[in-house]
């Protein structure tokens, strides 16, 4: 298990005239997580936010970043803030210069790099969340999804260990939401520790590696989804609703059906709780293909032929730079959300798959879906996409 890179103990804080906002709290957050905060308005979400990073600073109790209680004199902080990045609730309060390049640039020119460095440290975040192009764009005339990335961006540009969101989807519509958790996901990928509050359970519950329930400043339950939102006690008195995944779980409990003890954290888990309840359907041909391109590094000049030969074949894409690939050659795309367990459970009914995707999160395809043959027995063939006329020899071991 990894390391502590965050640690609160029994803090407690009182907004001058104002209540107490955090009432004794205790927590410890990996590195590599994803946390969710989740609680109702006025739970306290984002005064802890807030601490992590040393924005506020507990009346009593201690805040800890990498083992070492943090420190509240300016130098401190600012090596701190290096590393704990904070993405505000509402990005026109974060985004501060007239384009997008000198607010993403606003961060590591305060670091003192030289210009070089600068526009280095700004095209990679700018390509990190999928702004290529937008460097002179003044951000007021972006969209609420834009303007997010930009947000994130000037995050991103200092290269922080953990990133800290209040309310990343707040204000977005649904697919501008599942492309800021996308991005969240592919960062995590890359290493980075991701904190994030919200009041939208649907959103956290498969999302998270952990949650936190929070109400009127304090912890309610702290534990892997299915747990914490498993305490249907915890999750009435947050005035939160139960997952709907876990809700029908329980619904099929109560009636007696025999469905597994272990909750469904998605739609492919709940479709495996159902396949054991009533008997398959007869006639169902083998599992279906997935194969991984990787947009990066595959030569792709005989993609366009090969998709156009299998048009039943549906693809998704995972992660920014796919996603933009797609874009610019015109690939329609069928998933861009949920990628692996959509594939996954076409590959059920026996039909073919793609998934464009890049980089490390090539090898989270063959792991996922090859997990998912441990777990149910059902072999799902992931093959890599080669530049030939002819397919690939099957793979399921990885890409080499
Ligand atoms: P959440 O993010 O869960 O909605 P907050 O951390 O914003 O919760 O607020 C926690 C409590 O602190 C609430 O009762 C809120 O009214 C109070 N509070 C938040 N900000 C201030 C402030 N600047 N001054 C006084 N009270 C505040």
């Amino acid at each position: 298990m990894s390391s502590i890179i965050l640690e609160a103990r029994d803090i407690r804080y009182r907004y001058p005239r104002g209540m107490e906002a955090i009432r004794g709290i205790s927590f410890h957050i990996r590195k590599k997580e994803k946390i969710a905060l989740v609680g109702p308005n006025g739970a306290g979400k984002s005064t802890l936010l807030m601490m992590l990073n040393g924005m506020v600073r507990p009346d009593t109790g201690m805040m800890l970043f990498d083992n070492q209680p943090v420190l509240y004199d300016p130098a401190s902080l600012r090596i701190l803030r290096k590393r704990v990045g904070f993405v505000l609730q509402n990005p026109d309060r974060q985004i501060i210069a007239p384009t997008v390049y000198q607010d993403v640039a606003f961060g590591p020119t305060n670091l003192g790099n030289n210009e070089t460095e600068v526009r280095e440290a700004v095209t990679r975040a700018l390509r990190h969340v999928g702004l290529e192009g937008f460097e002179r764009r003044p951000p007021h005339q972006l969209s609420g999804g834009e303007k997010k990335r930009v947000a994130i961006a000037g995050v991103l540009a200092m290269d922080p260990d953990v990133l800290v969101l209040d309310e990343p989807t707040s204000g977005l519509d649904p697919s501008g939401s599942e492309d800021i958790i996308e991005l969240l996901d592919e960062l995590n990928h890359e290493g980075k520790t991701i904190i994030i509050s919200t009041h939208d359970v649907e959103l956290a519950y498969p999302w998270a590696d952990r949650a936190i329930l929070m109400k009127s400043g304090r912890i309610l339950q702290e534990d892997i989804p299915e747990v914490a939102f498993g305490n249907y006690e915890s999750v009435r008195s947050a005035h939160l609703s139960l997952p709907i995944l876990l809700e029908l779980h329980r619904e099929l409990q109560e009636r007696g059906f025999p469905v597994q003890e272990k909750k469904p954290r998605t739609i492919l888990d709940v479709m495996h709780c159902i396949e054991q309840l009533v008997q398959k359907p007869s006639g169902r041909k083998g599992p279906g293909r997935i194969t991984v391109v990787n947009v990066d590094g595959d030569d792709l000049d005989t993609l366009p032929g090969w998709r156009s030969s299998r048009g039943s074949t549906a693809i998704g894409a995972m992660g920014t730079r796919a996603k933009q690939y797609a874009e610019k050659s015109g690939v329609r795309l069928d998933f861009t959300y949920g990628v692996i367990d959509k594939c996954i459970l076409k590959a059920l009914l026996g039909k073919d798959t793609m998934i464009l995707t890049t980089g490390s999160m090539v090898a989270r395809v063959y792991q996922r879906v090859n997990n998912y043959g441990t777990e149910s027995g059902v072999h799902i063939p992931v093959l890599p996409f080669v530049s030939e006329k002819n397919d690939a020899d099957e793979n399921t071991d990885g890409p080499s």
